[in-house]
C-alpha cells in the first residue's frame, strides 16, 4: 500500500441547534449543543484513515483545551500525533455553528487560529516525511503560504499532489503545474475557471482549462449527481449513490478522503471515484463531519 500525507486545517466544531437563529443583540435558548473535531484537513485525514489508508495527518494546534479534542480523536482512531505542530501563542481553530431546527439554515463563524499560522520552517521540517509519501492531499483552508510551500516541496520530491480547492480562493496560476489531481466542486470550478458547470460540455471545458495550466487529472464533484472525471483523454460522469441525505456538510471532505484511500490502494481513478462516492454517500446519511465518516467495513458492505 502507498503512503499519503494529509495536510490541512483543524478546528473544533461548536454546534448549537436553536428554534430560530438569533438576531443581533438577541439571546435564544438552544436545544442541543455538540462539540467535536472538524476542519477540512482533519475531516479528510480521518475519512482516509477510517477507509483503511496509511495516512499521516499534519495540522497545527494551539496549546489549549481544544488541542486535546484533536489529540484525543486521533488517539481513539489510532492515528499518529507525531506530525502535529503547535503554536505558542495562537489558539486552536474553532467554528461556531448555529443551526435553525426548523429550516436547517445555519450561521457559521470559523476562526482558523493556529492552523492559519503554519510557517515555512514547519513545512520544511516535513521533508523527510514527504519523501516517504506517494501522495499529498491538501485544501485551501490553512494559510496560503503554507499550501504553496508544501506543494513546492512535494514537487521537488516527486510526490503527487491532490488539491481540493475548498474554501475557494484565487491561487497563483503557476501553482497548477505542480498539481497532479484537482478536485473542485461545481461552484469552485466555476470561480477558478470562469466556466459555469451547467453541462457535460462545460465540465469538459473546465477540465481543459485546468489541464492547460498544467494539472494532470481533474475531478469536479457534482453533489447528488456524482462526479465528473477527466483523466488520460477519457471524460465521464461517475454517478453518486442514491441515498436519503440527512446532512451534506462534509460530503466533499468524505469524497476527498475516500479518493485518497482508494488511490493509495492502487485503484485507478475511475474505481477510486466510485469508492469515494460510496464513502460520501454513507457520510451524508449521518449528522456532523468528522464523526460521520464511515469505517472500511461499512464502505465494503455498502459497495457489496
Ligand atoms: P461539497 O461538499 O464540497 O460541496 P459536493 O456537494 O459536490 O461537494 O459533494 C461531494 C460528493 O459527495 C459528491 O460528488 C457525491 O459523491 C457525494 N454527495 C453529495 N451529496 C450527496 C447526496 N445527496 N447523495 C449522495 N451522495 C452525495
Amino acid at each position: 500500500m502507498k503512503k499519503a500525507l494529509v495536510f490541512g486545517s483543524f478546528v473544533v466544531d461548536l454546534m448549537a441547534r436553536t428554534p430560530h437563529l438569533p438576531k443581533p443583540g438577541e439571546t435564544v435558548k438552544g436545544s442541543i449543543f455538540k462539540m467535536g473535531p472538524g476542519g477540512k484537513g482533519f475531516n479528510q485525514g480521518v475519512a482516509a484513515h477510517k477507509a483503511g489508508a496509511d495516512v499521516i495527518m499534519c495540522t497545527k494546534l494551539g496549546k489549549d483545551a481544544f488541542a486535546k479534542v484533536a489529540e484525543e480523536a486521533m488517539r481513539e482512531l489510532n492515528m499518529s500525533t507525531e506530525n502535529l505542530f503547535y503554536s505558542e501563542d495562537v489558539e486552536t481553530g474553532s467554528a461556531l455553528i448555529m443551526v435553525d431546527e426548523a429550516t436547517s439554515q445555519n450561521k457559521i463563524v470559523v476562526v482558523l487560529g493556529a492552523c492559519n499560522t503554519i510557517t515555512d520552517e514547519e513545512i520544511l521540517s516535513l521533508e523527510e516525511t514527504i519523501k516517504n509519501c506517494d501522495y499529498i492531499l491538501t485544501q485551501l483552508e490553512t494559510n496560503v503560504s503554507a499550501i504553496y510551500k508544501i506543494i513546492e516541496l512535494a514537487k521537488k520530491n516527486q510526490v503527487k499532489v491532490i488539491l481540493n480547492t475548498a474554501p475557494v480562493q484565487d491561487i497563483g496560476h503557476d501553482l497548477y503545474k505542480s498539481i497532479y489531481l484537482i478536485t473542485p466542486n461545481e461552484v469552485e470550478a466555476e470561480i477558478l475557471t470562469g466556466i459555469e458547470i451547467d453541462s457535460l460540455e462545460n465540465a469538459k471545458k473546465a477540465a481543459s482549462w485546468f489541464r492547460n495550466k498544467g494539472v494532470e487529472d481533474v475531478i469536479i464533484t457534482l453533489g447528488q449527481r456524482g462526479v465528473f472525471v477527466s483523466s488520460n483523454g477519457r471524460e465521464e460522469i461517475i454517478p453518486a449513490f442514491k441515498v436519503d441525505a440527512l446532512d451534506t456538510t462534509g460530503a466533499g471532505d468524505a469524497f476527498n478522503g475516500g479518493l485518497l484511500a482508494a488511490l493509495t490502494e492502487g485503484k485507478d481513478i475511475w474505481e477510486a471515484a466510485r469508492f469515494a462516492n460510496a464513502l460520501a454517500a454513507l457520510s451524508v446519511q449521518k449528522l456532523g463531519t468528522t464523526p460521520s465518516m464511515p469505517t472500511r467495513e461499512e464502505i465494503d458492505v455498502f459497495l457489496a
